[in-house]
């Protein structure tokens, strides 16, 4: 894999495809850098080389022009304390001062460009775009994982430009890295926690695991669709109505590959969609009408938590309830206790992006299990054995 080893960066200008695509506040403060804190390695290499960095990321998903609630500039009095330099911004990423900063950039010097999105020549892979960006830097390095299933602009098409100067992050070669010990060498137990609302966003890779783990936990909202599919009660409980017959197939299919298939035998019910809802624990095939589960139950915690002690590697994709509400996070919760635990006793365990990082930093344990993958759609999509546009473009 060419990562940015390969090269000295001593006077070269990297243009880095970061993903800086943080969460911010009503005061524009970051809420979680874990994405930023995942690229800085590779920023501190090519300064510490003696090369200038100029960085490229798309901030949340702006119209089509610019907006100041998705302005990178909210990042930059961050970024100057996190590289104890000062960040030069420029407020536009193509065009005359976007050029004259970058001309001028010296070595150990970081210039910042304004969101990529704020042209929809971004997402629509804009050959002309790419080519704008590419004019501005020696050599470019993709560190942006989270968007490398996207064949954008800057994280996909704009990597011809550099025919032998294109390499990969370490926050790139880290993830690709985790992933594939996942797909490939995983000790066994191997165990796959599946969550989060919908069966249908995750059918593909849970297809793929069926071929590669001993158990298979189904929590969160997507279980339901489960519990229908086997003529249980759901009540008002998300339920995907056209994926019934899916579910019952994947039933059938783990049977027939021996694979452990566990799923919740209680939940915790609500009479509303709200943290001050009333609630009840209730058997999961026999939910009253008009209530909803919207956590696993104590009895689904207890056989859950119990096949992740067991396991020597884990995997983990979405919540097993509405984590963002305090009332229905206690499933969540214990889950992410256990694969800590497992983890301790020296289990592999990766947590795959998106809801399931949120409620791993939410809990505090980010540092308390093997890998954070900063990739949602991105991860799923590597695992599921598609070639990511991002990482096409370096390897081509
Ligand atoms: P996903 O993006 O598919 O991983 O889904 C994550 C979202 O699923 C989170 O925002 C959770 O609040 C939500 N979720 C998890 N369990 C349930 C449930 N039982 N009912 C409704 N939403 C849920």
């Amino acid at each position: 894999m060419k990562t940015i080893d390969f090269l000295n960066f001593s006077g070269k200008k990297a243009l880095i495809r970061v993903d800086f695509n943080v969460p911010l506040d009503d005061k524009y403060s970051i809420t979680d850098d874990n994405r930023i804190q995942g690229a800085m390695p590779t920023i501190e290499k090519i300064l510490k080389d003696g090369g200038a960095v100029i960085l490229i990321s798309h901030l949340g998903r702006p119209k089509g022009g610019s907006e100041e609630k998705f302005s990178l500039k909210h990042l930059v009095d961050y970024l100057s304390l996190q590289l104890n330099r000062p960040i030069q911004f420029a407020d536009d990423c193509i065009g005359k001062d976007a050029i004259s900063k970058a001309k001028n950039l010296k070595n150990g010097e970081v210039l910042l460009l304004e969101n990529l999105r704020f042209y929809k020549e971004e997402e629509k892979g804009d050959q002309a775009f790419a080519e704008k960006l590419a004019g501005l830097g020696d050599v470019y390095v993709n560190d942006a994982f989270g968007t490398a299933h996207r064949a954008h602009a800057s994280t996909s098409v704009i990597a011809q430009f550099f025919p032998e100067a294109k390499y990969f992050g370490y926050l790139m070669a880290g993830e690709l890295k985790n992933a594939e010990k996942i797909l490939n060498h995983a000790q066994k137990p191997f165990t796959a926690i599946m969550g989060g609302a919908k069966v249908s966003d995750k059918i593909e890779l849970i297809e793929k695991l069926l071929n590669k783990v001993d158990n298979l936990i189904i929590g969160g909202g997507m279980a339901y669709t489960f519990a229908k599919a086997q003529g249980g009660k759901i009540g008002k409980s998300l339920v995907e109505e056209d994926k019934l017959d899916l579910a019952k197939s994947l039933i059938e299919k783990a049977a027939k590959k021996n694979v452990k298939l566990i799923l919740p035998v209680d939940s915790i019910i609500a009479d509303a969609f709200s943290n001050d809802a009333k609630t009840e624990v209730s058997p999961n095939k026999s939910i009253k009408d008009s209530w909803m589960g919207l956590d696993i139950g104590p009895e689904s915690i207890k056989a859950f938590t119990d096949v992740i002690a067991d396991s020597k590697t884990i995997l983990w994709n979405g919540p097993m309830g509405v984590f963002e509400m305090e009332t229905f996070e206690k499933g969540t919760k214990a889950v992410a206790e256990a694969v800590v635990k497992a983890t301790k006793n020296g289990a592999f365990s990766l947590i795959g992006g998106g809801d399931s990082a949120a409620a791993v930093a939410k809990f505090g344990f980010n540092d308390d299990v093997s890998y954070v993958s900063t990739g949602g759609g991105a991860l799923l999509e590597y695992m599921e054995g598609k070639e990511l546009p991002g990482v096409k473009a370096i390897n081509d």
